[in-house]
C-alpha cells in the first residue's frame, strides 16, 4: 500500500497538475484517517502503523520553504502544491496555520503555483478548518455516497458522521470548491444504483460545487471485491448534471 514518509515529496510531473509537489502532514510510516474507505490506497486503518505524531507547523513550514527555495534556485518548475498523503490532512491540529505558511512560501517562490487540498470533508463543520480550506486555490472535498448508511459501508467513518451536517457546512463554501466522488460497486453496495445516484445528484444540486471530479478505483484496494466503472459508464451517470451546466471531470 501507498505510504509517504516525507513531509514534502516531488516535484513529480503529472499531465493534470504539471510539475507537482506533494505535502503530507499526517504521521509518517502508516495511515491516519477518520474514514476507512474500502478503496483507500493507504490500506485499512487497522493495518496502518502510523506513529500517531503529527508534524507540527514549524517542521512543515521549514520543509516546504526549503523545498521551494531549492527548486527555485535550481530552476525546477513547481506548478502545483497538493496536500495529500497518509490520510486526512485536516486532522493535523495545525492545519489552518500550515495552510497559511504554505501559501506564504508559495507566494514568495512560485506565485503562480496552485495550492490544492484533498480532504474527506469530515471536519468542514469546524470553522477554522473550513476557512483554511476556503483560502486555498483548490479545496477538493469528498462526498461519495448519498446516505449515512452508504457512507457507513463505503467510507466507514471511525467517529460520528452525519451527511446532512457535512452538506450544510459545504453550502457555506458558496460553490467555491471541487467535489470529488468515487463511483464503484461491490458485493455489498453500488453507489450508482438509481436511488443512490439520485440522492447524490440532489446533494450536488444543493451544494453546487464549481467543479466535480468523478473517478473510480485505479490502484490496489484493501477490499478485493470492488468493481470499477468505465469512463463511458460514469459519463452516462453524470449526464443529467452536465445537461444542467455542472462542470464535470471524469477520470477512469
Ligand atoms: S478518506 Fe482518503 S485517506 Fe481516508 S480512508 Fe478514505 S481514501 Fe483513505
Amino acid at each position: 500500500m501507498l505510504h509517504f514518509d516525507d513531509i514534502v515529496f516531488g516535484p513529480i510531473s503529472s499531465r493534470r497538475l504539471g510539475s507537482s509537489l506533494g505535502v503530507n502532514i499526517l504521521p509518517s510510516k502508516g495511515k491516519f484517517c477518520n474514514f476507512d474507505c474500502v478503496y483507500c490506497e493507504c490500506g485499512w486503518n487497522k493495518d496502518g502503523v502510523a506513529e500517531r505524531v503529527f508534524p507540527r507547523l514549524a517542521e512543515v513550514e521549514a520543509a516546504v520553504e526549503a523545498k521551494l527555495a531549492k527548486a527555485a534556485s535550481e530552476g525546477v518548475p513547481v506548478d502545483s502544491i497538493t496536500f495529500s498523503g497518509n490520510g486526512e490532512p485536516t486532522m493535523n491540529p495545525d492545519f489552518p496555520e500550515i495552510i497559511d505558511a504554505v501559501i506564504r512560501s508559495r507566494d514568495r517562490y512560485f506565485p503562480h503555483a496552485k495550492v490544492s487540498v484533498l480532504s474527506n470533508a469530515t471536519l468542514v463543520g469546524k470553522q477554522a478548518v473550513a476557512e483554511a480550506l476556503m483560502r486555498v486555490d483548490n479545496p477538493i472535498l469528498k462526498i461519495d455516497a448519498s446516505t449515512d448508511e452508504l457512507v457507513g459501508v463505503m467510507n466507514k467513518p471511525t467517529g460520528a458522521y452525519r451527511l446532512s451536517e457535512i452538506v450544510e457546512a459545504l453550502k457555506r463554501f458558496n460553490g467555491n470548491f471541487i467535489l470529488q466522488t468515487m463511483f464503484l460497486k461491490s458485493k455489498d453496495f453500488d453507489t450508482t444504483a438509481p436511488e443512490a445516484l439520485k440522492g447524490w445528484m440532489d446533494i450536488v444540486r444543493d451544494i453546487r460545487p464549481r467543479e466535480i471530479m468523478v473517478y473510480t478505483i485505479d490502484r490496489e484496494t484493501p477490499d478485493k471485491s470492488l468493481e470499477k466503472y468505465t469512463v463511458d459508464e460514469m459519463a452516462a451517470f453524470v449526464q443529467p448534471l452536465v445537461d444542467e451546466g455542472f462542470k464535470i471531470q471524469i477520470r477512469g
